[in-house]
Order: structure tokens, then sequence, then C-alpha cells
């Protein structure tokens, strides 16, 4: 059994975190502010919010990291949405589209615009995609493009094919779709990941399936009793926690050492959480998208969906501002609800609703300076926005309790304030995000940047691939394996 030392405390650090310590080893988590989390923070007011993370695909990903860690008593209940999400046009007052859980009211809503055989098509496409191309990136830690194939060629030729012809995730809309309306609600997937869908890999069309395939979930009490849920379960399994230390590594005379300045110690592996971009200086290459979040409490229970999207005027100007760096003139803005399921969110009469634009990553240090501008027009657009979709709701009742930019994303390691930090635009990006193995031997990296990207479920594989990696560097090679899935991949192993 080795030392290891797990820098940040995102749910990718956490999750490494509990897996070694479960597996033997002494682990020291290094946390650079007072709270676990990272973007998972909450806000507790008359109303819970989340700041962060609000939607929760796989969530057997989630409960088989309990399982593995020994916690799975710790772990909240989660509710699967029967309505995953409620569309809207911002200037196409009455135009509606409802996703469902079940696919025959989402196709009879999508027949409303003509397109619900167009819908049933395209949803069979992304489980095609999923297959051939998700799940063997999904199944173990990336390390290349070949070892990728071979996994994905083990599937058969005809579905490797079909995972490898990919144009852009719109132009798979484009295809599917006559209806500008269903076009943009297959690209909005690219924003899962802060791309583009002009510019990103139709394979993001698999988060569709997975959608509709393993739900929409929402965790009792919000992200932030999950992140609480492993803050007891590192506690459990003796993770020695050092908040307030925002810590470093090196290879030192042969030996890696990680800690604060001045008081670094001896480890035998690390796993690094912080963004592995962020020691780039701001402007050396194009980040994935940032985001305005605005947090409010209504003096009323709204009607409102606990997740609503309404839509701007014209999508390709708003991707196209947001990729020059603006904020988007016309923004599209998400709504999240989450008294809408959870009671324990809200008292009875009030609502707590995160809205949320997405914003351009800082590019300079002057970019941050206009921050409190585009923040007072956003959240000018959150509210008119809202109060649209509620004729009765005064402006009065809508208490506007904080509000998160880019620049309070920064200010916690996100490189420029990137929610996802790497930016995935291109047919291969998927291949040439940061790797997990650091050049220096016994580092490794977990988290949105590198593999297999960013998202809650995303970043807890990450956790449990770096944390795989350091156990191979750790123990000698016949104890590798021990526990393991018998060659099935974590998703499959996850979904038994
Ligand atoms: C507004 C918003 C909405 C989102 N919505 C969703 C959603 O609905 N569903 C979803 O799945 N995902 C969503 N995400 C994305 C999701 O939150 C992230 O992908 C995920 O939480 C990132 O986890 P991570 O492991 O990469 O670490 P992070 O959350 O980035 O945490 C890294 C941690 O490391 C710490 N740290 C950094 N450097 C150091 C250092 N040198 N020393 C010590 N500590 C350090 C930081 O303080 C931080 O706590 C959203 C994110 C945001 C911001």
């Amino acid at each position: 059994m080795g030392s290891v030392a797990v820098i940040g405390g995102g749910f990718g650090g956490l999750t490494a975190a509990a897996e070694l310590a479960r597996s033997g080893h002494a682990v020291t988590l290094f946390e650079g502010s007072s709270t676990l989390g990272g973007k998972a923070q909450v806000l507790h007011s008359a109303v819970t919010l989340d700041t962060g993370p609000t939607l929760l695909t796989l969530p057997e990903v989630v409960r088989s990291t309990f399982e593995r860690i020994g916690a799975s008593d710790l772990l909240p209940a989660f509710h699967r949405l029967p309505l995953q999400a409620r569309y809207t046009w911002a200037h196409q007052p009455g135009r509606t589209f409802e996703c469902f859980e079940d696919l025959a009211p989402t196709l009879a809503s999508a027949q409303a615009f003509g397109e619900a055989r167009a819908l049933e098509h395209f949803y069979a496409e992304a489980e095609g995609i999923y297959r051939s191309a998700g799940e063997p990136y999904l199944e173990a830690p990336l390390e290349g493009l070949p070892s990728f194939l071979l996994r994905a060629l083990r599937r058969g030729p005809a579905s490797f094919l079909s995972g490898m012809q990919l144009g852009t995730l719109d132009a798979l809309a484009y295809r599917h779709f006559r209806s500008p309306e269903l076009r943009q609600f297959v690209n909005r997937f690219a924003t899962y990941v802060g791309a583009s869908p002009y510019q990103a890999s139709a394979a993001f069309a698999m988060i569709a399936h997975l959608e509709r395939a393993e739900g929409v979930h929402h965790v009792q009490g919000g992200m932030g009793a999950l992140v609480r849920a492993l803050h007891q379960a590192l506690e459990r399994l003796g993770v020695d926690l050092r908040f307030g230390q925002r810590a470093r590594w090196e290879s030192r005379r042969r030996e890696l050492v990680a800690g604060p300045k001045g008081g670094e110690e001896v480890f035998d592996a690390v796993v690094v959480n912080a963004d592995s971009l962020a020691d780039e200086p701001l402007g050396t290459r194009e980040l994935a998208m940032s985001g305005y979040v605005a947090l409010l409490e209504v003096d009323r229970r709204l009607p409102l969906a606990h997740h609503h999207v309404v839509f701007g005027g014209d999508y390709p100007r708003e991707f196209g501002e947001l990729f020059s760096g603006e904020v988007p003139s016309d923004p599209s803005v998400y709504f999240c609800h989450p008294a809408a399921t959870d009671e324990t969110m809200a008292p009875a009469g009030k609502s707590g609703v995160l809205a949320m634009v997405n914003a351009p990553a800082l590019r300079s240090e002057a970019d941050a300076l206009r921050w409190p501008e585009h923040a007072a027009r956003l959240r000018e657009r959150c509210l008119k926005t809202l109060l649209s979709l509620h004729p009765a709701l005064r402006r009065a009742e809508v208490k506007v309790l904080g509000e998160r930019t880019p620049v309070d994303l920064a200010a916690r390691g996100a490189p420029g304030g990137s929610i996802y930090g790497f930016l995935p635009h291109g047919r291969l990006a998927a291949f040439e995000r940061p790797p997990m193995r650091s050049k220096t031997p016994g580092v490794f990296f977990a988290g949105g940047s590198t593999h297999p990207g960013g998202g809650v479920p995303m970043v807890m594989l990450s956790g449990r691939f770096a944390a795989q990696l350091a156990q191979e560097h750790l123990l000698p090679l016949p104890s590798r394996g021990e526990g393991r899935g018998e060659g099935r991949t974590p998703v499959e192993e996850a979904l038994r």
C-alpha cells in the first residue's frame, strides 16, 4: 500500500480519493478553498439552490461509485424526471417542444412540428453512435487513438464505421430534421460539453440517447447533497482532508512531493484534480464555454418545469458571438426549478430558480473587467424571460440572491472561467484531450479537461480511471484487477 496526494476536491478528486482509500492506500486530499465540490457549490437561503451542476445523467455511474467505495448507505435518493425538459422560443410565443422520459409523448410533441418519425430515426442513430463510439470511449482510461480503435473494432466493422463517419452535430441535426426548432433541440447537446454544435462532432448526439435511455435525474436535496455524501464517505474511509491548502506537485530528487508551497510532503503517487489547462496563460488556446448564472428566489410557487430552456432567436449567431469572445446579444436562457420535483428545495409558497446563459470563457485579464456590465445585462434578460413565462408574476416577487460569472469560476481555478476546460471542436477532438497520465511517473489527472470529459458522471469516471492508473503504479502486477469487472466497461459494470 502507498501514500497518495489528491490535489482538488471536485467530483473527480473526491472519487479518486475514495477509490484509493477504499483500496487501502493512505490518502491526503488538498483542497484550495474551504469547501469540497469544486464547481458543485450550493446557496442556502429560504430556498436551496445548486450554483453549478443541476441535472444528472448516467445515475448508475454515481450509484456504482458509491457501491465501490462502500458508501451506498450515504447515497441520496435520485428522482427520475417524467418531463425531462420543456423548450420554448423567446420570439415565437406558444411554440413548445417537450421531452419526456417516455418516447410516445415526446414523439407526439415533436409531431406538432411534423417531426415524430424524424425524431425516432434520430434517436436510433444516436443510440448507434453511443454503442459504436461512446461505449469504447468510456470503457477504460484513454491511452491514445490506437487503443480506442482496437476497442471500437471489437464491436464489429459495421458498427466501427458508423461511429467513425461523423460530421458536426449540426450536420446531423440538419440531416434528420426540417424544423429549425428540432434542430435547435439537438444542437443544444453540444453545450453540455461547452462546445458549439457547428464545430463539435455529431458524436455528442449520444447524450440525447443517454438521456432517453437512462433518464434525466435530480438528486434529492440537490447536487450539494451528493458532495456532502462523498465528504462523509471520505471521512469514514480515513482520508486526511486539508482545506484552504492550494497545493503543487513536483518530482524532486526522484521523489514525488505535493502540498502547499514550502510545506510539501513525499507521496508515492499524486492525482491532480486541478484543471490540466489551468497553468496555461489566458489566450494560449480556445477554451470551452463559460456561463453566467443568476440565483433567484420567487415569492410564490411557480408552475415552471424542472428544466426549461427558452431559445433565443438565432442559434448560429449566438454561437458565432460566443466563440468570437462576445456575450450573446439574444441569448438562450436555461431555467432550473428544483422544487418542481423536490419539496426539500423550497418551502411552500416559494420557488428557487437558477437561470443560466452561455458565456465565452475569458481570453484576457481585460475581459474580466467587463463582467459587471455583462452581468447587469444578462440579469435583466433572465428576469425578463422568467416574467414572460409567467405573466401574473411581478418583478417585485423575484429576489436576486446571487450571481456567478466566468470571473467567479476562474477564481476557483477554472481556466478562463471555462466550465469544461478543454474545447472538443473537430472530429478527433475526443482524442486530443490532455492525457490522464502525466509525463512524470506516478502523477495522474482527473477532472473535466481530461478523459472522458466534463459533467458529473464523466468526471466521476475520470476519478475512477485516475485511481486505477495510480493503483497500477503503486501495486505489483498480480494485485491488479482485483475486484474489477472481468473486462466489462465501467458503464456496463455500472449499469449491471
Ligand atoms: C453553472 C454550471 C452548470 C453545470 N451544469 C451541469 C449539469 O447540469 N450536469 C453536469 O453533469 N455537469 C454540469 N456542470 C459541470 C460539472 O459541474 C463539472 O464538469 C464537474 O463538477 C467538474 O468536476 P472536476 O472534478 O473537474 O472538478 P472541479 O469542479 O473543477 O473542482 C476542482 C477543485 O480543485 C480545487 N483546486 C484547483 N486547483 C487546486 C490546487 N492547486 N490545490 C488545491 N485545490 C485545487 C478547486 O478549488 C476545486 O474545488 C456544470 C458546471 C457549472 C459551473
